[in-house]
């Protein structure tokens, strides 16, 4: 479930087991105990077990795991709307920037971005590449385009 911090969680039938007799990957949902037992009990609609299993799908295929994570992160604490991650990760959440869920917080931060130029030449041969590469911790904004995903992935609603 969005939002929950319990760390363990079971496999839990979508459709039940009695009723399907198969474990497809396409019916199983990870759930903590608790929510899986509150599921079976029919505390919490199939239907928002079914979108939530939508949306992983949708983040899964379009975003890293620490892309969901900080999603995640921004969903477990509503009031906060900056997050400071590492420039040596670049990569690893260049998705939710182009995507213009996070921006950077400092103004300064295209200039700072990776360059690499060709520094040496010997007899017009270009030898070693350098680098300007900025490191360490870098802050970033969650945009409200970023909140309005993260409220829709809380709420269980269809994330496009
Ligand atoms: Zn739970």
């Amino acid at each position: 479930m969005p939002n929950c911090r319990e760390p363990r969680t079971e496999l839990a039938h979508i459709i039940p087991w009695s009723r399907v007799n198969k474990h497809e990957a396409s019916n199983l949902i990870a759930l903590c105990p608790t929510d899986h037992a509150r599921f079976d009990a029919g505390e919490i609609p199939r239907q928002v077990i079914e979108q939530i299993k939508a949306n992983q799908a949708v983040l899964s295929s379009r975003y890293t795991e620490l892309e969901r994570r900080v999603l995640q992160w921004f969903g477990r604490h509503p009031t906060e709307s900056l997050i400071c991650l590492d420039w040596s990760s670049g990569l690893m959440y260049e998705s939710l920037l182009l995507d213009g869920f996070l921006e950077p917080e400092d103004p300064d931060d295209e200039a700072k971005a990776m360059k690499m130029t060709w520094a040496d030449e010997e007899d017009g041969v270009l030898t070693s590449p350098s680098f300007s590469a900025p490191f360490g911790p870098r802050l970033l904004r969650l945009t409200s385009k970023g909140k309005a995903l993260v409220d829709r992935v809380v709420a269980a609603e269809a994330v496009e």
